[in-house]
C-alpha cells in the first residue's frame, strides 16, 4: 500500500496523528526534501529506506514506489502541507493506477492555514470577505488566463499567494491594477510554523520593499486583504439574537 501523506507546514507536531502513525510503520519514505521538515524522518523505524524526491524525476519516484510495492512494503510519499495543493500528486496517482497499485491520501495542514495561525488571523470575516482565493503568479508553470491575478483581485476577497515570493514586485502591480487599494493590508509569512519563521505585516504597495528588507525570496506565502485589519462584523453563528440548528436566540 502507498500513502500520500501531508506533512503539515513545518513544525514536526503539525502532521496528523494518522500521518504520523503511518510514518512510524513505513518501510520506505520518499519525502519532498525542499520543504518537508527532515526532523519528521526521526519518526521512522530502523531500517526504513529514505529517498529525497528533490533530486528525482516523476518517473524515478514512481519507479521506487513500484519496486517496493511489489515487495509488499509500506511506502509513504511525504508531501509538504496538504498534498492536494500544488502537490503534484495527481500525476503520481495516475501512474500508480496504470501500474495497478493501490494508494490513499492522508490530508495535512496546508501552509495557508499555518500562516493564518501564526498571524492569529481569520480569512472569512463577516462584512469583509467570505471567500479565500488560493493562487499563484505564473512562473514556469502556466496559469490559465482567466485566473490572472488582475482578474482574481477584482473580487477583493482574502487572498493567499503560493510560489510567488520571487515575483512580489509584479504581484503588487497586478493586485492594485485588479482592484485592491494600495494601502490594503498584506503579510509575508516565511516558513510558517518553522523555528526560523518570519512574519512581516505590510501593505499591498509595500510588499516588494518589505520582502527586500527582510531578504525573502522563497518559502513564503503572501496574504492580502482587509481580513488582516481590525474592522469587521461579528458572526451570526455566535450572536445571541440568532437562532440555528443547535441554539435558540435569547429573548431580550
Ligand atoms: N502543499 C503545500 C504547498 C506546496 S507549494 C501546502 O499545502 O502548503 C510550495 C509553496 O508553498 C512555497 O513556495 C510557499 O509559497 C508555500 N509554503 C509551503 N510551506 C510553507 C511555510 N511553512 N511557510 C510559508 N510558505 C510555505
Amino acid at each position: 500500500m502507498v500513502y500520500f501523506i501531508g506533512a503539515g507546514p513545518g513544525a514536526v507536531d503539525l502532521i496528523t496523528v494518522r500521518g504520523c502513525e503511518l510514518l512510524k510503520k513505513a518501510d520506505v519514505v520518499i519525502y519532498a526534501g525542499s520543504l518537508v521538515n527532515p526532523e519528521l524522518l526521526s519518526y521512522t523505524k530502523t531500517g526504513c529506506k529514505i529517498y529525497n524526491s528533490a533530486s528525482m524525476t516523476l518517473e524515478e519516484v514512481v519507479e521506487v514506489i513500484v519496486k517496493f510495492d511489489a515487495q509488499d512494503k509500506i511506502v509513504v510519499r511525504l508531501h509538504t502541507g496538504d498534498p492536494s495543493i500544488y502537490g503534484a500528486i495527481r500525476e503520481q496517482m495516475d501512474l500508480l493506477d496504470k501500474n495497478n497499485i493501490e494508494y490513499c491520501v492522508v490530508p495535512g495542514v496546508s501552509s495557508f492555514c499555518g500562516a493564518a495561525s501564526v498571524l492569529n488571523a481569520e480569512y472569512t470575516l463577516p462584512d469583509i470577505s467570505q471567500t479565500v482565493v488560493l493562487s499563484r503568479m505564473e512562473g514556469r508553470t502556466p496559469v490559465p488566463p482567466d485566473e490572472d491575478i488582475v482578474k482574481l483581485a477584482s473580487h477583493k476577497a482574502s487572498m493567499v499567494l503560493f510560489l510567488t515570493s520571487s515575483m512580489i514586485e509584479p504581484l503588487s502591480k497586478k493586485l492594485v491594477e485588479g482592484g485592491y487599494k494600495a494601502e490594503t493590508p498584506a503579510a509575508i509569512v516565511y516558513k510558517a510554523t518553522w523555528p526560523d519563521q518570519k512574519i512581516i505585516r505590510t501593505t499591498v504597495e509595500n510588499l516588494h520593499k518589505s520582502a527586500m528588507e527582510n531578504n525573502i525570496s522563497k518559502t513564503a506565502l503572501i496574504l492580502v486583504g482587509d481580513f488582516l485589519s481590525c474592522e469587521y462584523g461579528r458572526s451570526k453563528l455566535y450572536d445571541s439574537s440568532f437562532t440555528h440548528e443547535f441554539r435558540k436566540a435569547k429573548q431580550e
